[in-house]
């Protein structure tokens, strides 16, 4: 229940003095939010600073302030020609000028002789090259220029709605904040030289230099860190709530040991530490919700099919589930034998099962003979039942939605949750996107794998590319070929790709294939196979490929217009390439000129593969914004932090979070009531995977 205390705070915008029926829903644009709080929130940008001066002394281009005598008022000989008052002080003149028919009503407030103070931009007039100012910002009686603030704060704004009105919302918002008990650890506090939550809300809409405007500015990082430590304790009370809910012990067991023995390779280091995390969850009786994050091809799969392997030996049941029906495939082919060989049996289900292969699998679920299910969304339908499922692993899980997730969990009684990601988060952000989860991280590659040659190079060398392609192929290279497919162009991509198919067969014939999105299923995974089979040399793909989807004898990756694309999809598309003994390469070809930061980027992957650092530099190389397309997964939209500039509150806040929880599980004590204003005040209700759960 939301305390009393709040309530001004969340009232809606419209009891803010001034915010109409039209104002309104243009505030809640720029607010992100209809309560009176967004406002609150909302930070200035900037900071216009208006000194005084004299006529004579005024510079052009600048915001200032003048004390002036009204000489005349010129009125508009023609429409649309302005109304001017025509102004001097003990130096010179300059006229003020006023659109839109508010002179008569000027004339009599401010007649000739009147004293004003004013304040607007200084220009030069095209017209007659005297001096004016368009609209002053500030005109009132000479006695008030103390009212003229000499630094004010620029807010967001957007069309119909300025920067000034917002400014004045956001004052009278901050009127209506009440002061709050202190809900930090006033040791740290000190130790930050911070102030109490009023003053730095106050501080944040009283800039008085442009230092306050910094991300580093304490009533900011104290706002920031607020905000913060609020999510991470709502991450941390999800993770307990989970943490207490009952699921089957599953036992590491000599089944699963025997089919890590019978596989051609050894686990990696990081490979090992992830299965014994995974362990360690799994034995302890309780629900499990763990990510395994690592790069394409850092081996996640093997580790997620030995848990199962586990799960088998306890005669429970696990599910995998894919975005793709390719995917699924796959998984399914890496499975299968290896499981086989030890009497599991594990059936892949798609939507394309159909009539009796299809009851006889289901069949096979239901009474438990099939240990392990591995497909797409088709394992969550109704009929499809489970004997004991008691593990769902889910691939790529920010593909999914969270109730396809959900769904599929509802098929166990209290089944554990592991998710496998390959789109690496920077260390700094985990805690944000994944605070509630558990995390295993695969940093190590396995062993062998070769550097991939990476160059950026402009369309217009495309026949020279073509030509060493078509030597590479002639010599037994095989080659992905991806063009773009962004949903808002997706015809005219879409035709592009074909198109560049089709100029491809000019050159190597019929060992061209297309895939993309729009095919039928079945007729995806016919070319998929023509091309890991070898038979076709070129793939052309839109970004089909770019989750998971291994052909460990293509070689050559070459990205149509790579500007379009992502750093970390760019990463994601170069690692399809390079599984295989062969050297590999990757040409990032662009239309120029291409910008600064494209350019940076297209740089940043010339330099290294290594899918963590990538996305580290991504970050830092774009400041905020969704540099990695977080919010798909479940990143956190923050109003106060930063989450580059602020990162280093990032893990004390997840510390502080931890530490308030432990202490005090039900926030009961004197600290503990003032957190839970906290929470109120931010409100979070956390997004992403863990909504499954
Ligand atoms: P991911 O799911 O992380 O993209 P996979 O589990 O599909 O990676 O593994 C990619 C490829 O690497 C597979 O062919 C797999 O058999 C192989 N592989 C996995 N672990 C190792 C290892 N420790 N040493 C050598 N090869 C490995
Ligand atoms: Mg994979």
């Amino acid at each position: 229940m939301r305390p009393e205390i709040l309530f001004p705070l969340f009232a809606p915008i419209t009891t803010l003095k001034g915010v109409a029926s039209r104002t309104a829903p243009l505030l809640e644009k720029v607010a992100g939010g209809d309560l009176v709080r967004d406002v609150l929130f909302l930070s200035p940008q900037n900071l216009v600073r208006r000194r005084q001066t004299t006529v004579a002394l005024a510079q052009e281009g600048q915001v200032q302030i003048l004390k002036l005598i009204v000489n005349d008022h010129q009125k508009p000989a023609r429409q649309g020609q302005p109304w001017r008052i025509r102004c001097r002080d003990d130096t010179g003149f300059i006229s003020l000028i006023w659109f839109k028919g508010h002179g008569p009503h000027l004339e009599q407030r401010y007649p000739p002789g009147a004293d004003l103070a004013v304040s607007g931009l200084v220009e030069r007039s095209s017209y007659d090259m005297s001096l004016q100012i368009v609209h002053p910002d500030y005109m009132i009686a000479a006695a008030r220029i103390g009212d003229i603030p000499e630094a004010e704060a620029v807010y967001p704004a957007t069309q119909g709605l300025p920067s000034r009105s917002v400014r004045r919302f956001a004052l009278e918002a901050l009127d209506r904040a009440p002061d709050l008990a202190e809900w930090q650890d006033p040791a740290w506090l000190e130790k930050q030289r911070w102030p109490s939550w009023h003053a730095a809300i106050a501080a944040l809409h009283a800039p008085a230099a442009e230092a306050d405007l910094l991300a580093e500015a304490p009533a900011r990082r104290r706002l920031a860190f607020d905000e913060l430590l609020a999510h991470q304790l709502a991450l941390a009370q999800r993770k307990r709530e989970r943490k207490i809910q009952a699921a089957p012990a599953i036992e590491p067991s000599d089944l699963a040991n025997r089919v890590e023995a019978a596989l051609p390779f050894r686990l990696t280091g990081a490979q090992v530490r992830a299965l014994s995390e995974l362990r360690g969850d799994l034995k302890a009786g309780q629900r499990m919700t763990r990510l395994i994050q690592g790069d394409v091809g850092s081996g996640k799969t093997v580790v997620a099919m030995l848990a199962m392997a586990d799960a088998a030996a306890g005669g429970l049941q696990s599910a995998l589930m894919a975005p793709t029906e390719i995917l699924a495939r796959q998984h399914f082919e890496t499975l299968q034998a290896p499981l086989a060989a030890e009497g599991v049996r594990a059936v892949l289900l798609t939507g394309r099962d159909k009539g009796a292969a299809r009851a006889e699998k289901l069949e096979a679920l239901a009474d438990g003979t099939a240990a392990v299910a591995v497909g797409t969304h088709a394992l969550f339908q109704d009929d499809v039942i489970f004997h004991r499922l008691a593990l769902t692993v889910i691939d790529e899980q920010h593909r999914f939605g969270v109730n396809e997730r959900a769904r599929l969990q509802a098929k166990g009684e209290s089944t554990h949750l592991l998710a496998m990601s390959a789109t690496p988060i920077p260390r700094t952000l985990e805690l944000t996107v994944f605070g509630d989860l558990d995390v295993s991280r695969l940093e190590q590659k396995p062993p062998g794998r070769k550097p991939i040659a990476t160059r950026a190079s402009p369309m217009s060398r495309l026949p020279e590319i073509v030509a060493r392609l078509r030597e590479a192929v002639a010599g037994g290279a095989q080659a992905f070929w991806i063009c773009p497919l962004v949903s808002e162009s997706e015809v005219s991509d879409l035709a592009a790709a074909e198109a560049r198919a089709a100029s491809l067969v000019k050159v190597f014939g019929p060992r061209v294939g297309l895939i993309h999105g729009k095919l039928p299923a079945a007729q995806k995974d016919a070319v998929m196979a023509e091309f890991a089979e070898g038979r076709l040399a070129v793939l052309v793909a839109t970004t089909v490929v770019e989750v998971g989807v291994n052909v460990p004898a293509a070689s050559i990756m070459i990205i149509e217009q790579a500007e379009r694309f992502g750093l970390a999809q760019l990463h994601q598309l170069r690692g399809r390439v390079g599984r295989g003994a062969a050297e590999s390469s990757c040409v990032l070809l662009y239309d120029p000129p291409l910008s600064e930061i494209a350019t940076k980027r297209l740089d940043i992957l010339r330099r290294t593969d290594d899918g963590f650092l990538i996305a580290e530099k991504d970050l830092e190389l774009r400041g905020g914004g969704d540099p990695l397309g977080l919010k798909q997964s479940g990143f956190p939209a923050y109003r106060l932090a930063d989450p580059v500039a602020h990162r280093d509150l990032i893990a004390v806040a997840a510390d502080d979070a931890r530490l308030i929880l432990a202490r005090d599980p039900d926030l009961a004590s004197t600290r503990g009531k003032a957190v839970r204003v906290l929470q109120e005040l931010f409100d979070w209700r956390p997004a992403g995977l863990s909504e499954a759960g």
